[in-house]
């Protein structure tokens, strides 16, 4: 088993907010992440692949594939946008790291036709990431012939 990983960048804004709390327990919870204006971040993507290379190619994929599947799902939805109002997969979702994360990883995985999706770590700031893995997700598990509520 081998990984590859690509990175990419994108710029985007983000205010926290739950209808379910008053303004000053948002103010509490959230800080200054609570200013309905928003505030911006420069995201660093990294998207890992895991599998076999192609013994004819000696590639686990195509690349320019992978790059052009993170400008279709990736950039294009969340690049230069505001995480709250205009990217429809976190509409009702604090857009923290964490949820942002999961939502890339749900865009992705349906596309990687080769290999795995292994892992999506998200930077929201060189001091910050978070790790969506196969594990990780919320709904991991639930399609895997249990017991279906
Ligand atoms: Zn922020």
């Amino acid at each position: 088993m081998i990984r590859l990983t690509r990175k990419a960048e994108f710029c985007a804004a983000h205010f926290y907010h739950n209808p379910a709390f008053s303004a000053e327990e948002n103010r509490l919870m959230f800080g200054k992440c609570a200013n309905l204006q928003g505030h911006g971040h420069n995201y660093v993507l990294e998207v890992t692949i895991a599998g076999e290379p192609d013994p004819a190619t000696g590639m686990l994929l195509d690349l320019k594939e992978l790059k052009e599947i993170i400008e279709r799902e990736v950039m294009a939805r969340m690049d230069h946008r505001s995480l709250n109002h205009e990217v429809p997969e976190l509409a009702g979702k604090i857009p923290t790291c964490e949820n942002v994360a999961i939502v890339i990883w749900n865009l992705l995985a349906p596309c990687i036709t080769r290999g795995q999706l292994d892992r999506v770590r998200l930077y929201e700031s060189p001091e910050l990431y978070v790790d969506c893995t196969p594990d990780s997700r919320p709904d991991a598990g639930r399609t895997s012939g249990g017991k279906s509520a």
